[in-house]
């Protein structure tokens, strides 16, 4: 699956859009939010206004939690690197992806045997395996398994050519698999978009798989979605293998290299 410029493009204006009125746009939402908890309280539930008032506060906190998730969509423009172990990391967040499945879906998690260090920003990716755990369960009304696992690959010119916008070189890949609803081609076209869902009014926002996105690519990184109607969805996340940076040789006349102390 391939991305393209348009959509980067669309990501970055959303963000500067976000990030501009978000911030203030809240500030209105919570003057309705507490005029309204003052009417609320000068009404009788028996009377005919209140009911409309209760609908104007509700809309008014769900305008709220969207903005919410706009002003966070807007905030992975900063991203705080560090050397991590993804199987640490998973682990950490295990009882937390737990939780969000629910009852009804099988979590199971499977790492690969020393996994190579990656560079990443902790709460960014965390938040990545989090809106794919979310949106797995959401495909699983009736229950299910989710699979997340981790393994060391190293993408060689013929696995390059499967993922497209991967350089051959070494990376620790991350799966994300459920047997859910699986998707439509046309779906999968634009599950990366922002604002693109297919989820019913005030359940989905269509920001959290561009916010995967822009965080995974801004890491280096890529991820990909395979999905079969019916038989469930798999995504693939590719991060880079960390390596220590050498000292830059020095080499002498001869083209012999120089050790310096
Ligand atoms: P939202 O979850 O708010 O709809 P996302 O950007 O996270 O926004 O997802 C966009 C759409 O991609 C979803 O509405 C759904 O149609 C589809 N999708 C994402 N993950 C899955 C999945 N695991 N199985 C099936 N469909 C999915």
């Amino acid at each position: 699956l391939e991305a393209t410029m348009a959509q980067s493009q669309k990501m970055q204006a959303v963000g500067q859009l976000a990030g501009g009125i978000a911030h203030d746009f809240n500030n209105v939402l919570t003057a309705i939010i507490m005029s309204s908890d003052l009417l609320l309280t000068n009404h009788r539930a028996s009377d005919p206004s209140f009911a409309d008032i209760m609908n104007i506060k509700q809309n008014a906190n769900r305008a709220a939690s969207l903005v919410r998730q706009l002003l966070a969509f807007s905030r992975r423009q900063t991203l705080r690197p560090e050397i991590l172990n993804l199987t640490d990391v998973i682990a950490d967040v295990r009882m937390l992806l737990t939780r969000l499945a629910g009852t009804q879906v099988n979590l199971k998690i499977e790492h690969g045997r020393d996994l190579w260090p990656v560079r990443a920003d902790l709460g960014q990716f965390e938040q990545v395996v989090v809106n794919l755990t979310v949106n797995a369960r959401d495909a699983m009304p009736e229950g299910g398994d989710l699979i997340i696992r981790t393994r060391n690959m190293n993408v060689d010119e013929n696995a390059a050519l499967t993922y497209r916008d991967l350089v051959p070189g070494d990376y620790v890949l991350v799966e994300v698999a459920d047997t859910g609803t699986g998707m439509t081609p046309e779906v999968i076209a634009k599950i990366f978009e922002p604002f693109f869902t297919t989820k019913e009014v005030g359940k989905g926002t269509g920001l959290g798989l561009s916010m995967v996105y822009g965080i995974i690519k801004q890491t280096g990184g890529s991820i990909h979605a395979e999905s079969e109607l019916g038989k469930g969805t798999t995504f693939r996340i590719f991060l880079p293998r960390f390596v220590e940076e050498k000292q830059p040789q020095v080499l002498n006349a001869d083209g012999e290299a120089v050790v310096t102390e």
